[in-house]
């Protein structure tokens, strides 16, 4: 599914492929580049915070791991 994220930064719309309704990772805003972490719950955004890109790079290692389990 889609979910349409706002980016608190520049207030650019842009969207998220997600396979289940709730989701807790790094997001990267297409216009201003700007890093964040989300979260989303019930295909809702919850949160969103500032990540630097050291913090975004890590987590993209997370989610990847967690796709490898995932795999069956
Ligand atoms: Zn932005």
């Amino acid at each position: 599914m889609m979910v349409k994220i706002k980016c608190p930064r520049c207030n650019t719309e842009g969207s998220l492929q997600l396979v289940e309704s709730t989701y807790q990772g790094p997001y990267r805003c297409w216009k201003c580049r700007g890093l964040f972490t989300i979260k989303i719950e019930s295909s809702e955004l919850k949160s969103c915070e500032p990540l630097s890109q050291e913090e975004f790079d890590r987590q993209q290692e997370i989610e990847a791991l967690k796709a490898k389990f995932k795999r069956r």
